[in-house]
């Protein structure tokens, strides 16, 4: 049985002719209805488009009773035609009325058609309406009718992120594509972000549907396949994967698509029925991000996002753009969308001009996220299908605090927004006026305050902040952020940068702690079943003293005529450190003995962070020049709570007396025995729990950059004696049930103690 279709690259051209047409946008569908309902040869034609308010009204139609129109509108997910715009497939039923779905709606009288064929309007994935056709004999509609359907729907679908159709809906009610949206994530980065949405990998707006010449249209895709094949492959072999922030086995999964007939077959298939190849590649795209976001298995949806990477790669081929981010045209507020992204694709953007951050994926220790709180840019992760929904341009506001994301705001959320960001910008100058200002507490005790840093962006903040110096250098993001292990004079380099930037202010650098949670894509992972406990940190760099020695000796030429200050993180036993300082010892030699100069004071010291150093400080105390309490660490196996399991890393509180006495211990020791101790872990950027530390003898903190005004406020203007008055008898055994925040809270209160 042949097709009743005139032929699809027919109904295109006279849809083309229509589009030209200087009519207004009803007249326009209505025209648009009766030239398919002829193509087709079928009885009824009808538009529904998706309204915000999540109804599907009749917009148009040919067959169905007129006055319908703008009145009748369905639920998504209600009838078969809201069952197409739930599931954003086609439908086709020689009986509709026989499905389970059908709903009877007596003003258009419908009763008198049975044979059905649906297909939702897409765009980009999205489903924004649903394009009918109805005939009163049963029948089951031809596969290039249903094609035919998909292609004028397309068109469909550019009317209506024109702007177009939002003229002709019923007064007041907005339609789907410019509904608010509101996501919630996990925040990775904090800070709030207000601007206009830039999709890291641009979206291709392709105006140019239909083909004039269908050969000509093969043949350039063709062209731009084989483009995109070499230029995949040269990806491949040049190795320099890093920089592009795309690991091997995605660009293979992509070079496998390439090769993908049934993938080509099906563009090609779209061509021949009449569009560019640009539209066809959309149009196969967008199938691709529909099924994409049904798909639940997260492996197949990992997949279809590579297919869709590549259509997008394909089009920008077809269409002579570059590939990655066109930061030419970046706005001056720009909130970058991505599914995922390299933690150097970030810097490549700039710090000025990114208000915020928006990824698909994204951990809290994922690289781009280590980056993005370097550069101080609001960031929330895991947030669901926005790469879909967002469209370059979009107004959005990005709440790293709070971990939410709100698209297209409606004006009052704009406003408590735009408040939050004034209240907050308020507050940071307050802060920058504290930089000069000693940081000594009301009677008059120095409190140390240094910065946690770890790659070159982090340095300005030094000055800025007026932090004492550097903390914390956590040298393993260098090694993070490469694609290959970086050489000694790379280190070297990095090391010497950092020191000029201190400018004689100490700095303390910590050995590499990978393993665990911080992996390095070129050292091949081990499967560990408690990677945090595993091999890890100093465990694996006394292991293979090689990466260990490698990075000793460049901090030692680095700091050469300089002071030097080194500490070991995850160490269990003090023997483990005895054999790190051997290491060190005999590196030393090493230099001194081929004449090289060395730094003229080391310090050599530990990171408490496992609780087993609490039991044996008296020895460890005789071995090393210094101690810095990991609190983050400490904590996670103090209460046996992954840091980074959401479900049991806020369960104990770390104002707890069991975790408070632990590090009381420390510092009273440490004092005791002449041995200087500091404290890196967030718990020294929170204000409420660094006042505790005060309480407890703590002088020397060290935090992230944005931390360290509001804890300086905060030292300026409490009396420490009093404070540990109130808080050390607590502590002690018999005292009765202690709620520490609450009693820190309230002094705080009585001494306008800013937290
Ligand atoms: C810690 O554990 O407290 C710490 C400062 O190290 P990191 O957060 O890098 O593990
Ligand atoms: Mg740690």
């Amino acid at each position: 049985m042949r097709s009743s279709l005139a032929g699809p690259r027919v109904l295109l051209r006279r849809l083309r002719e229509v589009m030209a047409e200087p009519i207004n946008a009803q007249e326009r569908l209505d025209k648009i209805v009766v030239l398919i309902a002829a193509n087709v040869v079928a009885e009824v034609c009808s538009v529904y488009i998706l309204r915000a308010d999540g109804m599907l009204e009749l917009y148009a139609t040919e067959g169905l009773n007129r006055d319908a129109v703008h009145k009748t509108s369905l639920g998504v997910g209600e009838g078969l035609v809201g069952l197409i715009a739930a599931d954003a497939r086609p439908l086709n039923l020689p009986n509709a009325q026989a499905h389970p779905a059908f709903a009877y709606r007596p003003e258009t009288g419908e009763e008198a058609y049975n044979s059905f064929l649906g297909v939702p309007i897409l765009r980009a994935g999205r489903t924004l309406g649903v394009l009918v056709v109805q005939n009163k004999s049963h029948r089951t509609y031809f596969e290039d009718e249903v094609e035919a359907l998909q292609t004028t729907a397309m068109v469909i679908a550019e009317m209506v992120a024109a702007g177009e159709l939002e003229a002709i809906s019923q007064q007041g009610t907005k339609l789907d594509l410019t509904r608010p949206m509101e996501f919630k994530g996990v925040a990775l980065s904090e800070g709030v972000g207000l601007g206009h949405v830039v999709l890291h990998e641009p979206r291709v707006v392709v105006t140019n549907l239909i083909a004039e010449d269908v050969d000509h249209e093969l043949r350039r895709l063709e062209s731009a396949i084989n483009r995109l094949r070499l230029s995949l492959d040269d990806l491949l072999a040049n190795g320099d994967l890093g920089q592009h922030g795309e690991h091997r086995e995605v660009l293979e999964a992509f070079r496998m698509f390439a090769q993908d007939r049934g993938w080509i077959h099906k563009i090609e298939e779209a061509i021949r029925n009449g569009l560019t190849a640009e539209a066809a590649v959309e149009k196969v795209q967008s199938d691709t991000r529909a099924r994409m976001m049904r798909q639940t298995d997260p492996y197949l949806r990992e997949r279809l996002h590579d297919l869709d990477d590549l259509g997008n790669r394909l089009i920008r081929e077809l269409m002579g753009r570059q590939h990655g981010p066109g930061t030419d045209s970046l706005p001056k507020d720009a909130i970058v969308i991505a599914r995922n992204m390299g933690p150097a694709e970030l810097l490549d953007y700039g710090r000025d001009r990114v208000r915020g951050l928006v990824l698909e994926e994204g951990g809290p220790t994922s690289h781009v996220t280590i980056v993005a709180r370097a550069l101080g840019i609001a960031t929330v992760g895991l947030v669901q299908d926005i790469v879909s929904l967002a469209e370059g341009g979009d107004a959005i506001i990005v709440d790293g605090e709070m971990g939410q994301v709100q698209l297209r705001p409606p004006g009052d959320v704009e406003n408590a927004y735009a408040e939050k960001v004034r209240f907050r910008a308020r507050r940071q100058a307050q802060y920058r006026r504290l930089r000069s200002k000693p940081s000594v507490s009301r009677d008059g005790v120095e409190i140390s305050l240094l910065l946690n840093a770890g790659l070159l962006v982090d340095l300005p903040a030094m000055v800025e902040s007026g932090a004492g110096g550097i903390g914390l250098f956590r040298t393993e993001l260098q090694f993070m952020v490469a694609s290959s292990f970086p050489r000694m004079n790379e280190q070297k380099g990095l090391y010497e940068k950092v020191l000029d930037a201190a400018e004689g202010r100490p700095v303390t650098f910590r050995t590499l702690d990978i393993g665990g949670d911080k992996v390095l894509p070129y050292l091949r992972a081990i499967q560990e079943e408690n990677p945090a406990m595993g091999w890890r940190a100093l465990r694996l760099g006394l292991d293979r003293p090689a990466i260990l020695r490698t990075q000793i000796r460049a901090l030692l030429h680095a700091a050469a005529g300089r002071d030097l200050k080194i500490k070991f993180p995850m160490v269990a036993d003090v023997a483990e450190f005895v054999q790190a300082k051997a290491l060190v010892e005999r590196e030393l030699k090493h230099l001194k003995r081929h004449g090289h100069k060395t730094p003229n004071k080391l310090r050599l010291g530990v990171m408490i962070e496992v609780p087993s150093l609490l039991f044996q400080l008296e020895e460890l105390f005789q071995e090393v020049d210094f101690v810095s309490v990991g609190s983050n660490d400490l904590l996670q196996f103090f209460y046996a709570a992954d840091r980074g399991n959401t479900r049991v890393s806020d369960r104990f509180d770390p104002l707890n007396i069991g975790f408070m006495r632990a590090l009381r211990r420390i510092v009273t020791r440490a004092k005791l025995a002449g041995v200087p101790v500091t404290l890196c872990g967030e718990l020294a950027g929170r204000p409420l729990e660094a006042m505790a530390l005060l309480a407890l003898g703590y002088r020397d903190l060290s935090m992230s950059a944005s931390a360290l005004g509001p804890i300086k406020a905060m030292v300026r203007s409490v009396d420490i004696g009093r404070l540990s008055a109130r808080i050390l008898p607590k502590l002690e055994p018999g005292s009765g049930p202690v709620d520490l925040r609450k009693s820190l809270r309230a002094f705080a209160a009585e001494h306008d103690i800013p937290l």
